[in-house]
């Protein structure tokens, strides 16, 4: 299921262009377009669900295939033992931009507090 109206679909369907990282029948990473660390990379289900709570409530199973690939991402990247993070924003107070949910997977240098007020 893709929405044709969601860029991160669009990605998915190759209308739009991204460089990728990793990809399974199932899921998608790719480099963020506009970098907040030397690793930074997104990880998605190639289905449209808009946030994490409407993926992990609909499929599981895909839920786990998503984080078990941004762990997958993390090793590829080399930043497995230097350390990395992961963050999904959901809803305005998190700045959600994109609707279609996706992990991001920081790494690369000392990531600092965990968030900034
Ligand atoms: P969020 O604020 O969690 O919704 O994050 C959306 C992320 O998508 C931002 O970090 C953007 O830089 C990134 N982004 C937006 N458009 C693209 C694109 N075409 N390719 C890769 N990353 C993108
Ligand atoms: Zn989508």
């Amino acid at each position: 299921m893709t929405d044709p109206d969601c860029l991160f679909c669009k990605i998915v369907t190759g209308v739009l262009p991204s460089t990728k990282v990793l990809e399974t029948d199932r899921v998608l990473a790719f480099r963020d377009i506009n970098p907040d660390a030397p690793t930074h990379v997104l990880v998605i289900p190639k289905d449209h669900y808009a946030n994490v709570a409407e993926l992990a409530r609909s499929d599981a199973a895909l839920a786990a295939e998503v984080l078990a690939a941004a762990a997958d991402v993390a090793a590829a990247e080399g930043v497995t033992e230097s350390g990395w993070r992961l963050l999904a924003n959901s809803g305005p107070n998190a700045g959600q931009e994109v609707f279609h949910v996706h992990l991001h997977v920081f790494g690369g240098k000392p990531l600092g507090p965990m968030i900034s007020v």
